[in-house]
């Protein structure tokens, strides 16, 4: 069955197949879907091109592969059977579990029947004429819808470093396609069928929240060697796993709807509570003293310790510190232990990943690390790899390189909007957003986690709930008043890019080469992508938007309005523009 096969009933749609495609069938676009179809009754169909829903869990299905959010708070909060029904096993979940989960969210609310599986979309474009989206997959087929929502996730777009030697992947296929004569593998895309390390020679490329997970695992599972290629150290702190028995659940159903508004009302999607406001006024002894029991509890409860960790270089130098001296401790090779210890950047200016076990693994046999920041991985071989000055030899090769993140996927789709601009020539320079939402240019398109909204800087499913509920009342105001056509003004476009970059200014973000800064892509502005005023304020700006009836957008009734941009308004008029 193609896209354009099957109309869900109901709806507006009469000029259109669709009132809204929805791109991805992740965290976002399935509670996308249940809020259009099935709150609003619109006509809506959800384009993936998975063969199943879950979206980073349907993908990272890499060794180690699990959650850093703590599991009760990474969920759907609204809707209060999936919420009692389903009970996490672990306090952080592995990758199946997770998928799983999504698949019973996807399974309760009935959800699959519209979802196009298998199906990539390969551009979007704006009919000015009609005013219209117009869009297109990867079967040829092209289908029309008055809203385009895309729910494609901020890292779903695996990052594969320009080493000779290497294309991308091999068509429809896991495996690279390179000129190495063994396995090759990106984390990102990893094969469904189990790939077998037993006695193999393996390189792992990278060391960011992935290879932090994945490298104890392949360690254990019988690799005969396991070679780690870093560029940057990074500071990981113990996740502390553990399984979650009936009494851990009577406590978190007992307190429940309170734990997830509390997540919902904080700065990270969090429901922990910051530590001290400080750690200015403290010596190294006394900040050590306090970050002990935060360590030994584990996760990301070492990240709200002090309030100006992010903005005060004095506490981020004690935290980190810190953390080094754990690194040392752990690490049994004086040596090796420097290599491993970050000195570039400050705790957190890049996502800091959790562990299990990961600076023990440096204790094994069957582990090397080799230092590529001054030797830089040049090409891949027949047989291996080949750093400026030394050959090496494996049976595979994993890449944990990351993701072409916040824009990638966006721009991977070719999407236009008015006057044919393309998406890839608005952003140049890097996002230009009103809200993170919405794009000057592109009417009726909206951006989950687009760039300039809090999204990766959150415990996701709460900055996800925050924007698939703000984008269907929208619809529905938009429906209700008869309204053709909503676009943010630039002005209001230039004040919340003006804003991030002011923000993001005040912290110590901006200092490190991060993904957050673009960094990891060569050729990608240098800009700070998420919006870090914190997603309680975030959450507080849109909501304010939309009580204002849309402050900072324009609202068309008529397509014979088209071409009037620039003059008055028709619904109302918008401050700064
Ligand atoms: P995704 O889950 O990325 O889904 C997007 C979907 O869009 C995908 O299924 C993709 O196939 C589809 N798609 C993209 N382009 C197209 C196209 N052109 N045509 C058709 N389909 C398309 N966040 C946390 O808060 N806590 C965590 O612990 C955490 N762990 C993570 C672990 C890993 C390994 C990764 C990579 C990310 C993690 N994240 C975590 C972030 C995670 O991405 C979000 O939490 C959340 O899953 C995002 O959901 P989404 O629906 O917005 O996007
Ligand atoms: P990443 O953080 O971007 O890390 C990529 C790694 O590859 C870095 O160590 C990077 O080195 C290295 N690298 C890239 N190009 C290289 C090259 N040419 N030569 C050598 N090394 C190279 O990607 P990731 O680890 O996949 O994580 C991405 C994000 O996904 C995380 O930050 C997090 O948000 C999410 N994630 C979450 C979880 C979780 O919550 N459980 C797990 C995994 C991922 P440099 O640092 O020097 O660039």
């Amino acid at each position: 069955m193609s896209v354009s096969d099957k109309q869900t009933e109901g709806g507006t749609a009469g000029e259109t197949d669709y009132d809204a495609i929805i791109v991805g069938a992740g965290f976002s676009g399935l509670y996308q879907l249940h809020l259009l179809r099935d709150k609003l009754g619109l006509s809506v169909k959800v384009i993936e091109k998975a063969d199943d829903v879950g979206g980073t869990w349907y993908w990272n299905r890499y060794p180690g592969a699990r959650c850093d959010s703590e599991s009760h708070i990474y969920c759907y909060s609204f809707n209060d059977e999936i919420l009692d029904e389903w009970e996490w096993s672990e306090r952080y979940p592995e990758q199946p579990e997770v998928l799983e989960y999504l698949r019973f969210a996807t399974d309760q609310l009935n959800l699959r029947s519209d979802i196009e599986f298998e199906t990539e979309v390969t551009s979007a474009a704006f009919d000015e004429n009609s005013g219209t989206w117009q869009i297109s997959t990867d079967d040829g087929e092209t289908v029309t819808s008055q809203f385009f929502i895309t729910a494609v996730g901020c890292l779903s777009e695996p990052y594969i470093p320009d080493f000779e030697g290497i294309e991308g992947f091999k068509d429809g296929s896991y495996h690279l396609d390179t000129v190495f004569e063994g396995e090759a593998y990106h984390t990102g895309k990893w094969p469904h069928d189990p790939v077998d390390f037993e006695g193999k020679d393996v390189a792992v490329i990278g060391t960011g929240a992935t290879g932090i997970q994945a490298i104890p695992e392949i360690a254990k599972e019988g690799a005969r060697t396991l070679t780690i290629f870093q560029r940057t150290p990074n500071y990981a702190v113990p996740a502390r796993n553990r399984p979650l028995g009936d009494e851990d659940w009577e406590e978190i159903q007992a307190n429940y709807r309170k734990i997830l508004d509390s997540a919902h009302d904080s700065g990270f999607g969090m429901p922990f509570s910051v530590g001290r406001e400080t750690a200015e006024d403290m010596t190294q002894e006394e900040v050590e003293e306090f970050l002990e029991p935060r360590w030994k509890e584990g996760g990301f409860r070492l990240l709200l310790s002090f309030e100006d960790l992010v903005v005060n270089s004095e506490t981020n130098e004690k935290v980190s510190q810190f953390l080094r001296d754990k690194i040392r401790e752990t690490v049994e090779d004086p040596e090796l232990a420097e290599k491993l210890v970050p000195t570039d950047h400050y705790y957190a200016t890049k996502r800091p990943p959790l562990h299990t076990d990961y600076y023990k693994t440096y204790n094994r046999d069957n582990v090397s690390l080799v230092d590529v920041d001054e030797d830089p991985i040049e090409r891949i071989t027949s047989e291996g790899l080949e750093t400026g000055e030394t050959s090496y030899e494996f049976d595979m090769i994993i890449l944990a390189t990351g993701f072409d993140a916040m824009t990638g996927t966006l721009l991977q789709m070719d999407i236009r909007g008015r006057d044919g601009l393309t998406l890839d020539e608005k952003w140049a320079d890097g996002p230009l957003t009103y809200l993170g939402l919405s794009v000057h240019g592109f009417p009726n398109m909206f951006t989950i986690t687009g760039p300039q909204s809090p999204s990766v800087l959150s415990n996701m499913p709460v900055a996800i709930e925050h924007h698939v509920e703000w984008v269907s009342n929208c619809i529905e105001y938009l429906v209700e008043n008869d309204v053709k056509l909503l676009e943010p003004t630039k002005a209001a476009e230039d004040a919340w890019t003006a804003h991030n970059k002011e923000v993001a200014d005040q912290t110590l973000y901006p200092t490190a080469d991060s993904w957050y800064m673009n960094e990891n892509i060569p050729d990608k502005p240098t800009v700070f992508t998420p919006y870090i005023g914190g997603v309680d304020v975030y959450h507080g700006i849109i909501t304010e938007v939309a009580e204002k009836e849309y402050e900072g957008f324009e609202l068309t009734e008529s397509i014979n309005d088209l071409g009037r941009h620039g003059d008055q308004p028709r619904l109302s008029v918008m401050e700064g523009d």
